[in-house]
């Protein structure tokens, strides 16, 4: 019996030295940040060691996303490692600054909490009738994580630049939803046994939490549903009410991050539940950047829907050419087509009109993104854990 090996079809990569030529003005940039710190030995020793290392680390992969034309592989460890890293610093700052995980109301004011983009559906309309921001977060940049002012300005760049991109490249949550779907080769819960329209399911929290949050003036999402509420703060459970939160905030992080992800191999929290991918879908409107399948290259091997992350995909889409709202752009369905049929787009260009070039002119915009936001928080989370070694405590 012989068996036929299809060709993999050529990936757009480029030639090192042209992806290090790219990649190196973010890099300055966003080095920019720490550099002055540890030439002038003001950082902490074990920041002296991290930040180094964790910056490198994010740019030669991203030089290997660049010059191996594997968008998705690379993305994903890049991806996973900031969102991960997020709790291993915060969690010791929080501590440091608070004495605990567990924010009284005065402690959220006084230690100026950080400004959760999340909460960024349910703060519009209360800010545009009552004029007051309905969460408790600085306003300036005088916190040591986010304020509102530096979370706003990166998400209307973001948003603007990548549309729902920012589920895959910038969010510093989706990276451990995308963690747990990866853990296991082959899924238990088979794609076809979950019904697709559950997919308009954030779409309807969207909406409930929005009216809800403009009805109250608190911002509901947060205080009631927020899976990540789990590896970061939460109110003190001093209260049946308080305590009831905690556990609803436990079970949809158990349930939507970890346990479903794993058994499904799919991002449950970010393409079944996260009103505000819902809201960044709706942004993909107004992003140039699209991701579009060649009908004519295409053989209908339906691999792609199969991969898809987020049920973005679905037989209509191998009709239409185009993904479903809720794309990412994450690059699983690039990476995975046998036949190169899937690729980036710039719309109002031809479809053919060189995907290699529509694909450096989306990375560039989705790494200025990831590549501000994620080794920071990569190299914070590795410094504690070298002053863990070092000192015997993350604090
Ligand atoms: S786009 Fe590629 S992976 Fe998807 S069905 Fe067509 S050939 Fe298969
Ligand atoms: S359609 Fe492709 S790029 Fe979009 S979310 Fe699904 S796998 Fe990712």
């Amino acid at each position: 019996m012989t068996t036929t090996v299809q060709p993999q079809a050529a990936r757009p990569g480029m030639a090192v030295w042209k992806a290090v030529l790219l990649i190196l003005p973010i890099a300055l940039l966003s080095s920019s940040q720490w550099l002055p710190a540890v030439l002038s030995g003001q950082a902490e020793p074990a920041q002296a060691v991290a930040f180094p290392v964790a910056y490198l680390a994010f740019f030669v992969v991203f030089v290997l996303m660049l010059s191996t034309g594997k968008t998705h592989r690379y993305r994903s460890v890049l991806f996973m490692a900031f969102a991960v890293s997020l709790p291993l610093d915060f969690i010791p700052w929080m501590i440091k600054t608070t004495g605990s995980m567990m924010l009284s109301e005065s402690s959220i004011y006084s230690a100026g909490a950080s400004f959760c983009p999340l909460t960024m559906p349910m703060i519009i309309i209360p800010a545009l009738l009552k004029r007051i921001v309905i969460f408790p977060g600085e306003l300036l940049p005088a916190a040591a994580h986010g304020a509102f002012s530096t979370m706003f300005i990166i998400w209307v760049g973001a948003s603007l630049a990548t549309g729902r991109g920012w589920c895959s490249w910038g969010c510093f949550y989706g990276g451990w939803d995308e963690l747990f779907s990866r853990l296991r080769r082959k899924p238990v819960i088979q794609h076809k046994q979950i019904d697709r329209r559950w997919i308009y399911l954030p779409f309807a929290v969207l909406l409930a939490i929005v009216l809800l949050s403009a009805v109250t003036l608190s911002p509901i999402y947060c205080t009631w549903l927020c899976p990540f509420k789990t590896i970061t703060e939460f109110a003190a459970p001093s209260s049946l009410l308080a305590i009831v939160q905690l556990v609803i905030f436990v079970a949809l992080f158990l349930g939507l991050v970890v346990v479903l992800p794993l058994l499904s191999r799919r991002r449950i929290q970010c393409g079944l539940f996260c009103p505000f991918g819902a809201m960044q879908s709706f942004l993909n409107k107004i992003n140039i950047f699209e991701v579009r399948i060649d009908p004519e290259k295409c053989t209908e091997c339906k691999r792609c829907i199969r991969e898809c992350p987020t049920f973005s995909l679905d037989e209509s889409s191998l009709q239409s050419g185009k993904p479903l709202i809720t794309c990412t752009k994450c690059a699983q369905c690039v990476d995975s087509c046998p036949k190169g049929a899937v690729s980036y787009h710039i719309k109002g260009t031809s479809l053919r009109a060189n995907p290699a070039v529509a694909r450096t002119l989306f990375l560039v915009p989705a790494f200025l993104l990831m590549g501000l936001l994620g080794p920071g928080m990569v190299a914070q989370g590795l410094s504690r854990i070298v002053k863990l070694i070092i000192t015997g405590s993350m604090l």
